[in-house]
């Protein structure tokens, strides 16, 4: 029998490029379940309910995690962030290949719920352009860029976890090995 789709963890330092990497990825392969996580974070200016995330109040977040419906959840940067469980299982269970954005966190307690989930870890070519980038972006005020930077530094130093690493110099370079890690896992679950 076929094994289950890959379930792939992406994780990274904050403005590491991640989400464009990803978004890249899904261009070339718009079959991939993405998981739109839970979040006690105010939306940004141009984020949408249901797209980017699942904007709940610390009351609903709870009420969810307490009913199992999380495969997991941690808190970030001060906010409580969780995964719905039903959606990766059902994407998972139709052979879709899925993918969640987690902090490290999010990653390792996913890997512990399924240990042949798929950690990748995306990095930028250096932390002073991970600053950099992080200021640019322009989102953050000063109290969340330097809790950032600082958080940053750290997932960085425990990137031993992760099964694959990709540098994101060039995003078409990075989301090309994204995909190339994604067909790797496709092929050997046939
Ligand atoms: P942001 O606030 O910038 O959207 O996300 C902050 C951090 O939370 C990022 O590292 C992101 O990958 C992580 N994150 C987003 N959703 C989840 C989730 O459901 N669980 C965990 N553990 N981390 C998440």
């Amino acid at each position: 029998m076929a094994k289950p789709a890959p379930l792939i963890v992406v994780s990274g330092p904050s403005g590491a490029g991640k989400g464009t990497v990803v978004k890249r990825l899904l261009e070339m392969r718009p079959d991939v379940f993405v998981s739109v996580s839970a979040t006690t974070r105010p939306a940004r200016s141009g984020e949408r309910h249901g797209t980017d995330y699942l904007f709940v109040s610390t009351q609903r977040f709870l009420a969810m995690r307490d009913r199992g419906e999380f495969l997991e959840w941690a808190e970030v940067y001060g906010n409580l962030y969780g995964t719905p469980r039903a959606p990766i299982e059902t994407a998972l269970s139709q052979g879709r290949t899925a993918l969640a954005e987690l902090d490290i966190q999010g990653a390792q307690a996913t890997k512990r719920a399924k240990p042949d989930a798929v950690l990748v870890f995306i990095e930028p070519p250096s932390l002073e352009d991970l600053v950099l980038r992080l200021r640019g972006r322009g989102t953050e005020d000063a109290e969340s860029l330097s809790r950032r930077v600082k958080a940053s530094y750290e997932e960085v130093k425990a990137k031993g976890v992760y099964d694959h690493i990709v540098v994101n110099s060039v995003v078409e370079t990075a989301a090309g090995e994204l995909l190339r890690i994604l067909e790797e896992q496709e092929k050997a679950r046939r």
